[in-house]
């Protein structure tokens, strides 16, 4: 074993007597495992377009099916600067 741990060595302090290695796998446990990210498929009728402007406000990008900003299409402003 070649295994040289410093005493200085930070530790997970609210885990006392346990090895940070087992304190990672109780992290990994509490948070889940991470699940795959699946990309979506590029829509061409929904893909931002950035060269245009909204009919409505003005904005960009917008959505090529509707002619109009996100929160103008899907009434979210959360989706303001192509974020849908
Ligand atoms: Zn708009």
């Amino acid at each position: 074993m070649a295994n040289k741990r410093k005493s200085s060595r930070p530790r997970f302090s609210h885990h006392p007597g346990i090895s940070d290695q087992h304190a990672l796998e109780i992290v990994r446990e509490t948070l889940g495992t991470p699940k795959p990210v699946i990309a979506k498929p590029a829509d061409p009728d929904t893909e931002p377009d950035w060269g245009g402007q909204c009919e409505v406000c003005g904005a960009s990008p917008i959505v090529p099916a509707t002619g109009m900003c996100g929160p103008c299409t899907f009434g979210e402003a959360e989706t303001a600067g192509g974020n849908w």
